[in-house]
């Protein structure tokens, strides 16, 4: 085991890298853990990142990931391309262990994001960034004047698919019953748009494009024939799910998997324990939102440990 750090960071996406920031910067030399696969996070999976502040020409997510890894490094962070597989997040000295060794630390910034689901489908993780998307917000304006399709029955995929009317010349939601799951009042904000079509009782069978999205095959849950759909957008809302595994039992966590903090700070009911990014924020879920709360981790994680001191 080695000596015991003052923070360890688990997660590389906007909300670690900007906690490493900080952290390293109030000379706290932090460790990240960043994950064996994914390190960088979910801005890994995109091309263009158009609302980040400061590139006025816009940005590819795997470049900003690049440059928030190397603005941590550069300050002293160290990093480790490896998994966090147990915590132990109880006592005033921490552990964390990967799959062959443990760390301690005195404080921890829990940073490991959320998930979308998927369909699980062929070329959708290809096609992700290239007319497939989990983000209205991020990318509907990529859509204007396009035909837009969207998946999905909830709250959420009806959010989404009524903000998406505002750019693409017409918006189908495909639904895989006859019903929506949405509340009532979502249903009827569906019904009287006017640019929004819904496909009933209807799943995807397939997502087609070499290079970009060119169209959809779905098929009719109903009599099992198939069509065509001609949409150049795809927006996936089938829900999301924080990376909350380890936590369980250690601290607290809402019915949903994510993590409770006492806001507006960013500390869990565990002390020296605090929590950033979509790994908490199932509302705003933006690469800017899970910076600014990486930032308000470190500062809040600096202040614990000067009044331990
Ligand atoms: P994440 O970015 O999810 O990073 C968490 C990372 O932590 C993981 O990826 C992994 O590397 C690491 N990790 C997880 N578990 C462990 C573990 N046990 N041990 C070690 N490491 C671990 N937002 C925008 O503002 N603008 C956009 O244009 C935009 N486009 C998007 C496009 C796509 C396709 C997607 C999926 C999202 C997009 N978003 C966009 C949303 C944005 O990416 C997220 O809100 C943001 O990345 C959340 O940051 P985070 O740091 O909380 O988590």
């Amino acid at each position: 085991m080695s000596d015991t750090r003052n923070v360890i960071i688990i997660g590389s996406g906007p909300s670690g890298y900007t906690a490493a920031v900080y952290a390293a910067r109030a000379s706290l030399a932090p460790l990240v853990f960043e994950g064996s696969v994914t390190a960088g996070g979910a801005l890994m999976n995109t091309t263009e990142v158009e609302n980040f502040p400061g590139f006025r020409d816009g940005i590819m997510g795997p470049a900003l990931m690049d440059e928030m890894r190397a603005q941590a490094e550069r300050f002293g962070a160290e990093l480790v391309a490896d998994d966090i597989v147990e915590v132990d997040l109880t006592g005033e000295v921490k552990t964390v262990k990967t799959a062959t060794d443990t760390y301690t630390a005195r404080s921890i910034v829990l940073a490991t994001g959320s998930g979308y689901r998927k369909l699980g489908l062929p070329r959708e993780e290809e096609l992700s960034g290239r007319g497939v998307s989990w983000c209205a917000t991020c990318d509907g304006f990529f859509f204007r004047e396009q035909h837009i399709a969207v998946v999905g029955g909830g709250d959420s995929a009806i959010e989404e698919a009524t903000f998406l009317t505002r750019f693409g010349s017409k918006v189908s939601l495909i639904v895989r019953r006859d019903e929506l799951r949405a509340s009532k009042i979502m249903q009827e904000r569906a019904f009287a748009d006017p640019k929004l079509d819904i496909v009933w009782n209807s799943v995807i069978e397939e997502i087609n494009g070499e290079d970009r999205l060119e169209s959809l095959t779905l098929k009719d849950t109903v009599t099992g024939e198939t069509r065509n759909l001609d949409a150049t957008g795809l927006f996936i809302a089938i829900g999301h799910d924080p990376r909350s595994e380890l936590l369980t039992g250690q601290i607290d966590l809402d019915d949903n998997g994510y993590v409770l903090v006492e806001h507006p700070s960013t500390a869990t009911n565990q002390p020296g324990v605090f929590a950033a990014g979509d790994l908490v924020d199932h509302h705003y879920r933006q690469a800017i939102t899970a910076a600014g709360t990486g930032c308000a981790a470190a500062l809040d994680a600096e202040r614990y440990l000067a009044e331990l001191d």
